[in-house]
């Protein structure tokens, strides 16, 4: 189903549903890497800027960057597949989308991408490739895709008691994939939150991203319409969510190559989400 806007503990978060990113590797193939824990072996070496936690050290929320500090703007990329899906990718669905990555890359845009364990443990060549390209951030974005709240767009819904785990075992799989420095941010499957979710995360030091720009893309069919939403939407320090996958967002291509140019004319910049946490952290 198309995802429709909701409001969660009063932020607007609407939910992606399905879509995957991924690309060759430049680089050669995927050699797997020791899994290793989860966050605190992800951060980079630059050490990424985070949100400071929220009262009783409860997971921060990261929604867009500051508005008056010029004109930066990030998309970002859901790389989903549901722990469920392995029958349908073994089928022949695809749920990357490399030509996306491709164009990303000729269009020099830097992203991030939020990706699902299952998804690395699907594509490990795309996702280390991604891992090893400075134009490209990886993110989390849990491992089973299951919602971590109740009504997620129909999404199963993962245990209380595993929320942190499964968000632990994304970590491993992205690292496992040979993607050297996930970074510690977490988006939440369909972005769908609320405090006990929020809770269950404490102390994995992530912040989590959502976005202002709902770009539409799940699922679409009218990529003229995408394009309009996307445009009509994009503020300064604006996050947009988008989706590559090829079989659940078949649009999201055309759009960036319209999109991008668009913007750019418009004196618009593209940065990861990392940096526009650092704006709004002074980490400049
Ligand atoms: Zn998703």
């Amino acid at each position: 189903m198309i995802p429709r806007v909701r409001r969660i503990t009063a932020v607007c978060a609407l939910g992606a549903a399905l879509a995957a990113c991924g690309s060759p590797d430049p680089a050669g193939p995927a050699r797997p890497a020791p899994a290793k824990s989860p966050v605190s072996a992800s951060p980079a070496a630059s050490r990424p800027p985070v949100l400071a936690p929220g009262p009783g050290g409860l997971t921060p929320v990261f929604e867009h960057g500051p508005r008056t500090l010029g004109k930066t703007v990030a998309l970002t990329f859901d790389a989903d597949m549901t722990a469920d899906q392995g029958p349908r990718a073994a089928a022949g669905e695809h749920f990357d989308n490399p030509s996306l990555i491709g164009a990303l890359r000729e269009l020099k845009v830097p992203a991030t991408v939020f990706m699902t364990g299952r998804w690395a443990d699907e594509y490990p060549t795309e996702a280390r490739g991604l891992g090893h390209d400075p134009q490209f951030e990886v993110a989390n974005h849990s491992y089973s895709h299951y919602a971590f709240t109740d009504d997620c767009y129909g999404l199963p819904r993962v245990d209380a008691g595993r929320m942190r785990s499964d968000v632990e075992r994304a970590y491993a799989s992205l690292h496992q994939a040979g993607v050297p420095h996930a970074l510690p941010y977490f988006r939440f499957p369909g972005g769908c939150y609320d405090q006990p979710a929020l809770r269950a995360l404490s102390g994995l030091g992530v912040t989590a991203v959502q976005w202002d720009v709902v770009s539409g893309d799940a699922f679409a069919t009218d990529a003229d319409a995408v394009t309009q939403q996307v445009l009509d939407g994009v503020k300064p320090g604006s996050v947009v969510v988008m989706h590559c996958t090829r079989s659940a967002a078949p649009t999201t291509e055309r759009v960036v190559r319209t999109v991008v140019p668009e913007l750019r004319g418009r004196g618009y910049r593209f940065v990861k989400v990392s940096e526009l946490i650092g704006e709004s952290t002074g980490h400049r």
